[in-house]
C-alpha cells in the first residue's frame, strides 16, 4: 500500500475521482457531491502531510466514502431522549401519538380542504378545523391556533394592548429561556409593561392601584420554570378578574403548559387546566400545542368570542399562522382527549408522565448487562433517578424514574471519561441524550420507547 508522506504524492481531484471505488460513489449518490467531498477530503490530507503526519492512499478512500456518508445524513435527526427530561425543549418537546403522525402524512401527499368550505364550495377558514374541539375540551367561546405560544401572547398583546399599559406582576416577569423574555415580547408587541408589586409578594390594591387611563389589559404569567418559596403573595385568577372586570378590562393569562385534563387524577401534582382558569373569569388563555398537550409546535389563544375576533382582524394573525402539517397533527391529538380514559395509551407524553416505576424498572434490569458489555470501561448500576417534566410545567415537582448510571468508582477525576462516553453515546446511529451528573453518566429510562432498538442501536458503540 502506498504511503503519502508528501504533498506532490498526493492525487489529484481527477484522479481520485477514477478511482473504481469512488466511481461508485459517484454513481450513487451524483457527482457534483462527490467532487465537492473528494476536494475537501483532499484539502485536509494535505494539511495532515505538511503537518508531518503520513497515511497510506487506502485511507483517502475511506476517509471520502466517510465524508460522503457524513453529508448525506440530515441534520434535523431522530434521537432517544434518555435525559430524563420528558418535554425536553432542546430535544423537541412532545413525541407525537400515531394518529398524529397518520393525518400529517395523509394531508401532505396532496391538496386538501385547508382554507376550503367543503359543504358550500366556497372559501373557507383555515382556523375552523380545530376550533370546535378546542371549544369543547376548554369550554372557551373561541379558539385561535398560532404558530406558538410566544406567537400567542405577542399577537394578543399587540391586538388588545398596542400603544397602551399592560400591569403585571414583578414576580411574573419571566425569562423561559432561547431569549424569551415576558418584557421584552412586551415591548415588540407594541405595549407599555407596568410593574405591580414586588418579586416574592404582590396584592390585588397593588394592581387596583396601577390601573389607569392607558391599561388596556391584566396580564397574569404561569411563572413555569421556577417556584418562589417562602415569604410570597400573589392575586389568583378569580381576584384578578374581579379586578378587571371593575374596570371594564380583560384578563389575560399565559398558561404555559396549559393541560387539557385534570393531572391529580393520574397521580401527577395539579396543574390549572384551561377549562379551570377560564372559569375562573379569565377573559383569554395562551397555551402550547407541545407542552402537556402532547402535540406539535403550536400556541393556542382561547376565551371571549369579541377578543379573539379582533385578534384574528390583525394583520399580523397572517404571519404567525399555523401550516396544513400542524393542524392535521393538532386535530387528530385533540380528538384523542374526546376518550380521556384512553389518554395514558394514545398519547405519548401523558404514557411517559404516568408510566409505572416497576416498569421502568423491569427495563433496566433487562438493559443494564447489555449496557456494561458495551462500555466495559464503567460500571453499569439500575438506580433511582429524578425525571422532570420539562417545558416549565410542575416545576418543583419531580417524577421517581430509573436509570442506568454509568461511573468508574476507582477514578478520582472521571470527568473525560464521563463526557467521552456520553459523546459515543450520541455518536451511535440513532443518537442517545443522557446527562452527566454527580461523577456519573445516567441514562434515564423513563422516556425508552423501545427496548430491542436501542439494543440494536448499542451493538454499533465504538469502545
Ligand atoms: C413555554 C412557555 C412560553 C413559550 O411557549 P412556546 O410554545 O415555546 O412559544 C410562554 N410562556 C410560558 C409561561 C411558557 O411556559
Amino acid at each position: 500500500m502506498p504511503v503519502i508522506d508528501a504533498p506532490d504524492k498526493l492525487p489529484s481531484v481527477d484522479r481520485l475521482l477514477n478511482d473504481p471505488d469512488v466511481i461508485a460513489l459517484s454513481e450513487n449518490h451524483g457527482a457534483a457531491l462527490v467532487t465537492r467531498c473528494a476536494r475537501r477530503v483532499l484539502a485536509s490530507a494535505r494539511e495532515k502531510v505538511l503537518g508531518g503526519k503520513p497515511f497510506e492512499s487506502r485511507d483517502l478512500i475511506n476517509h471520502l466514502h466517510e465524508d460522503v456518508a457524513r453529508t448525506l445524513r440530515p441534520s434535523l435527526r431522530r434521537v432517544i431522549n434518555l435525559s430524563g427530561t420528558v418535554l425536553h425543549t432542546n430535544l423537541g418537546r412532545a413525541a407525537l401519538p400515531r394518529a398524529a403522525i397518520d393525518a400529517m402524512i395523509d394531508i401532505s401527499r396532496g391538496a386538501s380542504n385547508l382554507e376550503f368550505d367543503l359543504a358550500s364550495g366556497k372559501r373557507g377558514d383555515r382556523h375552523a378545523h380545530c376550533e370546535t374541539l378546542l371549544r369543547d375540551l376548554t369550554g372557551a367561546e373561541s379558539a385561535l391556533v398560532v404558530n406558538n405560544n410566544a406567537a400567542a401572547i405577542l399577537l394578543t398583546l399587540n391586538s388588545l394592548a398596542l400603544r397602551k399599559q399592560v400591569p403585571v406582576s414583578r414576580g411574573e416577569l419571566i425569562e423561559i429561556g432561547g431569549a424569551f423574555r415576558m418584557p421584552d415580547i412586551m415591548a415588540r408587541a407594541g405595549c407599555k409593561l407596568v410593574e405591580v408589586g414586588t418579586t416574592n409578594r404582590t396584592h390585588a390594591i397593588d394592581f387596583e392601584q396601577a390601573i389607569g387611563p392607558k391599561t388596556a389589559l391584566l396580564l397574569k404569567v404561569h411563572t413555569s420554570n421556577y417556584a418562589i418559596q417562602g415569604f410570597t403573595a400573589s392575586v389568583t385568577e378569580a381576584e384578578l378578574a374581579n379586578i378587571a372586570h371593575a374596570h371594564a378590562l380583560p384578563l389575560v393569562s399565559d398558561l404555559g403548559s396549559g393541560s387539557l385534563i385534570d393531572l391529580e387524577a393520574h397521580g401527577l401534582p395539579h396543574e390549572p387546566t384551561v377549562r379551570e382558569v377560564l372559569n375562573a373569569a379569565t377573559d383569554l388563555v395562551t397555551f402550547s400545542g407541545d407542552k402537556l398537550l402532547g402535540g406539535p409546535q403550536a400556541g393556542i389563544i382561547a376565551g371571549r368570542r369579541n377578543l379573539i375576533e379582533k385578534i384574528k382582524r390583525n394583520p399580523m394573525t397572517r404571519a404567525l399562522r399555523p401550516d396544513k402539517l400542524t393542524l392535521a397533527a393538532l386535530e387528530a391529538v385533540l380528538r384523542l382527549y374526546a376518550d380521556p380514559a384512553r389518554l395514558t395509551e394514545t398519547l405519548p407524553t401523558l404514557g411517559y408522565l404516568t408510566r409505572d416505576i416497576a416498569e421502568i424498572e423491569q427495563s433496566a434490569a433487562q438493559l443494564a448487562p447489555v449496557a456494561q458489555a458495551h462500555c466495559k470501561a464503567f460500571e453499569v448500576s439500575v438506580v433511582r433517578s429524578k425525571a422532570q417534566v420539562g417545558s416549565g410545567a410542575l416545576p418543583a415537582d419531580i417524577l421517581e424514574s430509573v436509570a442506568l448510571k454509568f461511573s468508574q468508582p476507582a477514578v478520582r477525576r472521571p470527568g473525560k471519561a464521563l463526557k467521552q462516553l456520553a459523546k459515543a453515546f450520541r455518536e451511535l446511529p440513532i443518537p442517545v441524550i443522557g446527562r452527566i451528573d454527580d461523577d456519573a453518566f445516567w441514562l434515564d429510562l423513563r422516556c425508552l420507547e423501545d427496548e430491542a432498538e436501542f439494543v440494536d442501536n448499542l451493538r454499533q458503540m465504538t469502545p
